[in-house]
């Protein structure tokens, strides 16, 4: 345990910061808000300080994306990034927080029922509601056991809590619009030289219990797209590949150059709005991996070689040695939003 303080929500860090190899800025292992950068920073700016309880929570969602250091910058606090943060949808009132902390409970728990949750142990909490403290996650744990969405154990009131039936009947309504089905959409370039890729990755989505959904670009019209908009909304996650390679006869292609896939783009941002799962692949090769747009390069990608493309996925049950592009797809899936129903017919 060191001495120094999270600038932002000023909890004890255990390990103290260390520079960032690029830029004159410290990255941060906080216990409550996660992994950010920040940039040489005045901690005594009114806005920041303003912001802290939203920024933290920010930094704690894209921890949670798969981004392991959010930028803070010092530009930030001339821009209308703080302004912004108030918009991004972080819990406010106290129904919102009270909803808000349910789900992180039920990420907590996943399938394990009889769970009980020690919730001093898990500080992220208070970032996971935009929270001011730990005494606040307590009243709140107070007030969802009012609701009787929570069972609070007497030696601990409001601390060692577990959900109740009534509280998973709120959460099933709480996340049903995203998970109302067993859908997943891939969003990729369609050229011939990616079919191996598009078996495989059908193959991952399947074994995990969900039904790939694919529309090929040449259809992609107006017509078309109320259908792609409407297939999003419905998927549970999205798989987006981000493989480009350089037109060189622009004659026969005139709408794409420079390689980048529009569309793949436009279906990102789709389901980012929406607030679903995205998982990012692209091809390991420099042409793919230089066209990475920045604002989706600080998102995790699974790169892939075509000769680990496999339609052959080993049992999860043991430890699988050397993971195949397709058995690390499918792992990903898991952990991200779990098994599926969906049965592959034949
Ligand atoms: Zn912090």
């Amino acid at each position: 345990m060191s001495d120094i303080q999270c600038p932002v929500c000023s909890s004890k860090l255990e390990t103290a910061p260390t520079p960032h190899q690029k830029y004159d800025a410290l990255t941060y292992d906080c216990p409550q808000c996660g992994k950010y950068v920040l940039e040489e920073f005045a901690d005594t700016n009114r806005e920041l300080y303003d912001s802290k309880q939203l920024i933290s929570a920010w930094i704690r969602l894209q921890n949670k994306r798969g981004n392991n250091g959010p930028f803070i910058s010092a530009n930030f606090s001339k821009e209308d990034w703080f302004k912004n943060l108030r918009n991004m949808g972080f819990p406010q009132t106290v129904n919102e927080k009270l909803d808000g902390l349910l789900k992180a409970y039920a990420d907590i728990v996943r399938d394990d029922y009889d769970k009980m949750v020690k919730t001093i142990q898990h500080p992220t909490l208070i970032s996971d509601i935009a929270g001011k403290n730990y005494e606040e996650i307590k009243g709140l744990n107070r007030l969802l056991a009012e609701l009787e969405y929570l069972w609070s154990e007497p030696s601990h009131p409001n601390e060692h809590i577990r959900i109740t039936a009534k509280g998973w009947q709120r959460i099933d309504n709480l996340l049903k619009p995203s998970y109302s089905s067993d859908l997943a959409f891939i969003a990729m370039w369609y050229d011939p030289s990616l079919d191996n890729y598009r078996e495989s990755v059908k193959k991952a989505i399947t074994v995990c219990g969900y039904e790939p959904i694919i529309i090929d670009d040449v259809d992609f019209n107006d017509f078309i797209m109320d259908e792609v908009i409407q297939f999003i909304r419905q998927a549970r996650f999205l798989i987006l590949d981000l493989t480009c390679s350089p037109e060189i006869d622009i004659q026969a292609n005139s709408k794409v150059i420079r390689g980048v896939r529009g569309g793949v783009y436009w279906e990102a941002g789709m389901a980012y709005g929406l607030g679903k799962t995205v998982i990012q692949t692209c091809r390991d090769d420099d042409c793919s991996k230089r066209r990475i747009h920045f604002d989706l390069s600080q998102y995790q990608t699974i790169f892939w070689k075509q000769d680990e493309l496999t339609t052959e996925i080993r049992p999860f049950s043991s430890h699988i040695s050397n993971p195949t592009f397709t058995e690390r797809l499918a792992q990903r899936i898991l952990a991200t939003v779990g098994k599926g129903n969906y049965i592959a017919p034949g």
